[in-house]
């Protein structure tokens, strides 16, 4: 057996359920953890003056999906030429499909990481996704994003500089829902992959950041 290499995690979860704020708290406790998020990947990818780059660039803006394996090309990518041995591998984002959680375990198999990667599905019902996309403020001074959990709701003004919060929503309710769709579409079948071989880690993500976060640490130790 080799040196164990460390720590590896795939946050899994609907859109709204708080993955990227659990990613910061990871990053933080572990400190060697190299966080990779697709959609800043494609963002990445849309920039470049390539045959692809233009060609996601349209598929961005005009909607649509990129063709099947374009998130498993950008991600082995990621994995091969940025992580070294002694960083682990923090996935936001990705796998969200059946062939892209095969090849991912592939990739992790020849690197002797599977073992020690756990995979994190953060659990919220659809609805509240829904409310956390819909409802969650941002302050009108320093642009601090308030999200729709916990405490948070309670807020009258921003907590770090008392300015005004308003509602933003980005997106409108269809293009919320057509994620949501995607999700039940997709992401299911993923996590049932990771289920059926008994390696699924499901914590409740319909309490305060702190909570879920506390519930992750005590479900990997
Ligand atoms: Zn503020």
């Amino acid at each position: 057996m080799s040196q164990k290499k460390p720590s590896n995690f795939v946050l899994i979860g609907r859109s709204g359920s708080g993955k990227g704020s659990q990613a910061e708290l990871l990053k933080k406790h572990f400190g060697n953890l190299v966080h990779i998020n697709s959609g800043s990947l494609f963002r990445d990818l849309a920039e470049i003056d390539s045959d692809m780059g233009k060609r996601i660039r349209k598929v961005m803006e005009e909607g649509g999906l990129p063709f099947d394996d374009i998130a498993i090309t950008l991600w082995m990518y990621e994995i091969a030429y940025k992580i070294k041995e002694d960083q682990g591998i923090l996935a936001d984002g990705f796998p969200r499909r059946l062939n892209e959680s095969e090849a991912l375990d592939r990739f992790l198999g020849f690197l002797d990481r599977k073992e020690n990667t756990f995979i994190i599905l953060i659990d919220v019902s659809r609805q509240e996704a829904f409310d956390r996309l819909t409802k969650r403020r941002i302050c009108k001074e320093c642009g601090q994003l308030i999200p729709w959990v916990g405490e948070f709701k309670n807020l009258k003004v921003c907590d770090k500089c008392s300015g005004e919060l308003i509602t933003r929503v980005d997106d409108k309710p269809e293009a919320i829902n057509s994620r949501l769709d995607y999700y039940e579409n997709r992401v299911v079948k993923s996590i049932k992959y990771y289920q059926d071989q008994g390696r699924l880690i499901k914590i409740n993500g319909e309490q305060s950041i702190e909570d879920v976060f506390k519930d992750i640490l005590k479900a990997i130790e």
